[in-house]
């Protein structure tokens, strides 16, 4: 990809906007773009920088994020909305063409890596629901204030928030930043190492202190609950390239498969309560380690009918209207409402899959279920609102750690898969 119209090859001290901002080190990538951390010479701080193909798909695709990032900042002046801010953006011109970039302010890792650093097991509850509650203030201010329907929530795309003083960043007091590109290969020099190794022990220290678990990494046993008391968690909602104005939505299929909300797969049309619906299979990660629906197509029946399957064995069956009503409804229903290829149902309801398989206090999994499940609507303009959600005691509960959260064995989730076979789904 890093060929005319593709990424923009990066090296370790280069300069861009006129010298401004100094590349130190690779962040992320994803299709569109590669992330860099970089250091704003002019503000003597470090920031995220976005370089974006430089195809005119990619550029267009990045106007866009521009625009909708713009709208962000514009209406939260004073950043504290739990969504990305834009602090400025460019054009760089390098060998493969053009290439857009966007100048964000430096975050931290995504939710998903924090929940890989717990090894899958799910984070306390008290954690959950903080990180909930921001999630929940951004997609509030997205929905309400600016219209906007994000499209494509996930722990992906949700980073934790750098809450350490940028004047005393731990990056900087062990080593300054590069300034210029490094003599020889660039990627060994010691001042590198040192930023990176800083870079991972910070991720995994806050990883162990959010889990309030050992990290997956071998380090420290968890302290004692006390000690973390206060930890604010402060997560941020990212990427905005593919996010829709309500007022003209335009994709038909839009979400990443396992977050998609079913009126997508319908196609019955959508609105902001499609965030709503990857909202709660995030939340339910959280807390498990597991996602919620992981379809897979089998024999005589695709993806698509195994995801509303698994939706249904969940959540009841989707009522008859709603099954039938959308523009792909025929491929997978019958007029009764049955779907036409996967038969028999294993239903497992949520409060039960949670103490069953995830070892939930009876209270914990009543409780959480509570919340969720009216999120989980297959009527999408039944499920609450963000700033409904907001309102819900669940969120508002801060539990003594019990049972189940504190010794480390009862807490073992297991990890079988869902027992529904593909016998049973074919009716052998
Ligand atoms: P794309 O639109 O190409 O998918 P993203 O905006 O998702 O790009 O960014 C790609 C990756 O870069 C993210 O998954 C994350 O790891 C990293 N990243 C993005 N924005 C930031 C940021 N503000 N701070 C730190 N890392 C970031
Ligand atoms: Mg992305």
């Amino acid at each position: 990809s890093y060929r005319k119209g593709g990424y923009h090859a990066v090296r370790v001290g280069d300069p861009f906007a006129g010298g401004r901002y100094v590349a130190q080190k690779k962040l992320g990538w994803g299709q569109f773009s590669t992330v860099w951390l970089a250091y704003d010479t002019q503000t003597s701080k470090y920031v995220a920088l976005k370089i974006q193909k430089s195809a005119a798909l990619f550029a267009q695709a990045a106007l866009h994020e521009i625009e909708v990032l713009s709208a962000i900042a514009d209406g939260d002046p004073s950043n504290s909305r739990c969504v990305v801010q834009l602090m400025d953006h460019f054009k760089h011109v390098g060998p493969n063409g053009q290439h857009l970039c966007m100048v964000l302010e430096f975050l931290g890792d995504s939710l998903l890596r924090l929940i890989k650093y717990n090894r899958y097991k799910g984070l306390e509850l008290n954690k959950v629901r903080e990180i909930c509650r921001c999630i929940l203030v951004g997609l509030d201010y997205l929905h309400r204030e600016l219209g906007i329907i994000h499209t494509d929530l996930k722990p992906e795309n949700i980073l934790l928030a750098n809450t350490i003083d940028p004047a005393k960043d731990p990056i900087r007091s062990g080593a300054s930043p590069i300034l210029e590109r490094p003599e020889g290969n660039p990627y060994t020099g010691v001042t590198m190492s040192l930023i990176e190794k800083k870079l991972k022990r910070r991720a995994r220290r806050a990883a162990a202190k959010i889990s309030g678990r050992r990290s997956s990494m071998g380090g420290a046993a968890p302290k004692p609950e006390r000690s973390m008391e206060g930890i604010d968690v402060q997560c941020k909602i990212v990427d905005f390239g593919n996010t829709c104005w309500a007022d003209k939505p335009v994709a038909e299929e839009i979400q990443t498969r396992q977050y998609r909300a079913p009126e997508v797969i319908l196609q019955s049309g959508y609105s902001f309560s499609v965030d709503m619906w990857s909202f709660a299979c995030t939340a339910f990660e959280l807390a498990t380690g597991d996602m919620m629906f992981a379809p897979k197509g089998g024999q005589g029946f695709g993806e698509d009918e195994d995801h509303l399957a698994l939706m249904m064995e969940l959540l009841g069956k989707i009522p008859r209207k709603i099954a039938t009503g959308g523009a792909r409804s025929k491929d997978f229903f019958d007029k009764y409402g049955d779907l036409k290829r996967i038969r028999r149902l294993k239903f497992w309801p949520l409060d039960q899959l949670l103490m069953d398989k995830y070892k939930f206090s009876e209270t914990d999994a009543r409780e959480f279920a509570e919340f969720l499940t009216p999120i989980l609507d297959f009527a999408p303009e039944k499920r609450p609102t963000a700033q409904q959600c907001l309102q819900h005691p669940w969120l508002t509960m801060r539990k003594q750690s019990a049972h189940n959260e504190t010794s480390n064995d009862s807490n073992v989730r297991t990890v079988e898969a869902r027992v529904r076979s593909l016998q049973i789904k074919v009716g052998k």
